[in-house]
């Protein structure tokens, strides 16, 4: 993860402004295989969302990211939660923002709110007033070194 952290402040068109702490989680999905490790980047950019998609997964391709089952182990997976305060829904490339699922997670929400603790919802929520109720995936912070 801290790698790819790498990767994404060399990529064109993007800075990346702040990086949340690193967290370690249970997995969801199937759960014979190893704990999670995510982490939330802060990014400025002139890239479109597309442009952005596109710049993140040729990242993965470089990490050697290879399809398995659906919420399976991967070495690596990118991606876009949020794009300033827009909404878009749009196929072929399949985008969803904010990303479908992200609001019930904690292990997103809680690294988002790491980098940008007064940041909301396309529709003004607050993201730290979230109402909602979290799945609990353990999560636990990793302390720097
Ligand atoms: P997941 O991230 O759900 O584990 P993948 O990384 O394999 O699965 O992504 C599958 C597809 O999800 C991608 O090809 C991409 O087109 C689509 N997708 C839709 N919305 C987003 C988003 N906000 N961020 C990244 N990918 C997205
Ligand atoms: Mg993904």
């Amino acid at each position: 993860v801290q790698r790819a952290f790498q990767c994404l402040s060399q990529r064109p068109g993007m800075r990346v402004l702040a990086q949340s702490s690193l967290y370690v989680s249970s997995p969801q999905g199937p759960q014979d295989q190893d704990d999670f490790c995510n982490a939330v980047a802060l990014i400025e950019t002139h890239l479109t969302p597309i442009e952005l998609l596109q710049s993140l997964q040729t990242i993965e391709q470089e990490f050697g990211r290879v399809k398995t089952r659906r919420w399976g182990e991967r070495i690596i997976d990118l991606d876009i939660i949020f794009y300033g305060h827009e909404t878009i829904h749009q196929s072929d490339p399949d985008l969803s923002i904010p990303h479908p699922l992200a609001l019930e997670r904690d292990f997103v929400i809680t690294p988002t709110l790491e980098v940008a603790p007064s940041w909301a919802l396309p529709d003004g929520t607050p993201l730290g007033e979230l109402n909602s109720t979290f799945t609990s995936h353990n999560l636990q912070k990793l302390t720097s070194p």
